[in-house]
C-alpha cells in the first residue's frame, strides 16, 4: 500500500484511513515488501502477555541521529492497521527532523490497546523495556492516548525517552513560535515584506498552540478571527487580543489574508479550497491536506501554504532540546529558524514550479542523502 504524505499525524487524525481491501493487499504483498516499501530500517514487535502489553517500534531512517517520535497508544481495528500506521508516522518523523535540520532520525511506537486504559504501569514498562532493547537507537516521547505519567513508567525500564515531568515541558509556546516565525516567511514572499501588521489572519481552533499564535499575532498588530468549538477558548482570545469570533464553519470563508489551521488534520479539501480568500495557509495542524493533490490545488491557484511538518517543528524542537541539553533559549532561536527554511521552501517550489510540500519533501530528501553520502565515505572503526 502506497503511503501518503510524510505528515508527523495519523491515518486516524485527519488523513485517509486505508480501506481494508488495501490492508488485504500489503499482506497479500508481503511483509518485507511493506516494510521496503519506503526504506524503513527495522520494525520491531513486542508482546507480553502478562503485562496486556502489545508495541510495535518503528525505525524509518537513523542516517541522521537516533529515531526519536512518540508512543501512541490506540484501539486498532487490526494489526495490520496498527503496523501501517507506525509506518506511515515514523517515516513522517524522518521528514520532519531533517527538515527543521536536527541531528535525529525518524521512529515511532504504537501500542496496540484501549488508551484510556486504567492499569498503565506494567503495558508502559513492559514498552519501556521493548525501547530499551533498541540500545539507544530509538527514542521516544508522548503522543495520542499516552501522557507524561506513562512516560515516567517507561522512564523506569529506559532513560531513552523524553517529555519527562519537570524537563522540556509543554510543547504549544514553541511549536506556536515556530509557525508564527513561518507565517512571516510566507508574507515576505506573498506580499513582499514580513510584517504581519495590519493583516488579517483566521485562527481554527484556539487551544494550546492556537492561543500562543494569537499572542504573537495580536502583540504584532494583525486582526484576528478566530473559531473553536469551546466557546471558553474562543472567549479568552476575544477579551486578551481583541479577536472576532466566527462560527466554526464560517472560519473557511471570512475575508482574511492568512488562515491558521491549528485543530484538525484534512481541513484543506475538495470543500474547503474553494471558499478560501487567504493568500497564506500557515498553521499547526497536522495533515492538513486531506490528499497531497490539494497542495497542487492550492498551488495552482497561487496560494503560499507553508507545509504543516515544516511550519510546526516546533514541538520536536522543543523535545529534542531533552535529548541535546538545550536551553529554552536554544530551542527558541532553533524554533525561529523556521523562518529560513520555509524562505527555502518557497524558494525551491518558485525555482522548480512545485507545490511547497513536494519541495519541503525534497529539501529533507537532500539533507539526509548528504549526510549519507558523508557517511558512507567514512572509514568504518578498526576492530
Ligand atoms: P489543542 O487540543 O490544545 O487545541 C485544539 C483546539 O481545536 C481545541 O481548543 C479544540 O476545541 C479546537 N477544535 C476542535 N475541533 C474544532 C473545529 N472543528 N473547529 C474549530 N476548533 C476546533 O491542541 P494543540 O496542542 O493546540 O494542537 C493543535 C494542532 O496542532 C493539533 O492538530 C496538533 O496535532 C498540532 N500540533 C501541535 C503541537 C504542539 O506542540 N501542541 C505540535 C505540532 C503539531
Amino acid at each position: 500500500m502506497k503511503a501518503r504524505a510524510k505528515s508527523s499525524d495519523s491515518s486516524l487524525h485527519g488523513g485517509s484511513t486505508p480501506s481494508r481491501a488495501e490492508i488485504t493487499k500489503s499482506l497479500d504483498d508481503g511483509l518485507f515488501e511493506l516494510i521496503g516499501e519506503h526504506r524503513h530500517e527495522q520494525v520491531s514487535v513486542w508482546s507480553d502477555v502478562d503485562a496486556g502489553y502489545r508495541g510495535v517500534i518503528a525505525i524509518h531512517n537513523t542516517t541522521l541521529g537516533p529515531a526519536l517520535g512518540g508512543t501512541r497508544m490506540w484501539q486498532y481495528e487490526n494489526d495490520l492497521e496498527a503496523l501501517i500506521d507506525v509506518l506511515r508516522l515514523s517515516r513522517g518523523m524522518t521528514y520532519k527532523a531533517a527538515l527543521a535540520g536536527l541531528n535525529l532520525g525518524g521512529g515511532k511506537s504504537v501500542i496496540v490497546g484501549d488508551p484510556n486504559a486504567k492499569r498503565r504501569e506494567p503495558i508502559f514498562r513492559a514498552h519501556g523495556r521493548h525501547v530499551q532493547s533498541l540500545c539507544g537507537r530509538y527514542i521516544t516521547a508522548e503522543d495520542v492516548g499516552t501522557s507524561p505519567g506513562d512516560m515516567e513508567f517507561i522512564h523506569q525500564e529506559t532513560d531513552h525517552v523524553v517529555g519527562l515531568a519537570g524537563r522540556s515541558g509543554d510543547p504549544s509556546p514553541v511549536t506556536a513560535l515556530g509557525v508564527y516565525r513561518g507565517m512571516k516567511a510566507c508574507a515576505k514572499v506573498a506580499f513582499g515584506k514580513d510584517s504581519l501588521g495590519g493583516k488579517t489572519v483566521t485562527v481554527q481552533g484556539a487551544g494550546h498552540v492556537g492561543y500562543y499564535l494569537c499572542k504573537h499575532l495580536h502583540e504584532e498588530g494583525a486582526k484576528l478571527i478566530v473559531s473553536d468549538i469551546d466557546n471558553d477558548k474562543v472567549k479568552r482570545v476575544v477579551e486578551e487580543f481583541g479577536a472576532v469570533a466566527v462560527a466554526p464553519r464560517d472560519i473557511y470563508g471570512a475575508d482574511a489574508d492568512i488562515f491558521a489551521p491549528c485543530a484538525l488534520g484534512a481541513v484543506i479539501n475538495d470543500d474547503t479550497i474553494p471558499v478560501l480568500k487567504v493568500s497564506i495557509i500557515a498553521g499547526a495542524a497536522n495533515n492538513q491536506l486531506e490528499h497531497e493533490r490539494h497542495g497542487d490545488i492550492l498551488h495552482e491557484r497561487g496560494v503560499t501554504y507553508a507545509p504543516d511538518y515544516a511550519v510546526n517543528a516546533g514541538g520536536l524542537i522543543n523535545v529534542n532540546a531533552e535529548v541535546e541539553g538545550w536551553s529554552l533559549e536554544r530551542s527558541h532561536k532553533k524554533a525561529s529558524e523556521i523562518y529560513d527554511t520555509i524562505l527555502r521552501v518557497l524558494q525551491l517550489a518558485s525555482d522548480q514550479g512545485i507545490a511547497t510540500y513536494r519541495a519541503a519533501d525534497r529539501l529533507a530528501e537532500q539533507r539526509i542523502a548528504e549526510a549519507g553520502a558523508k557517511k558512507a565515505k567514512t572509514p568504518k572503526k578498526r576492530k
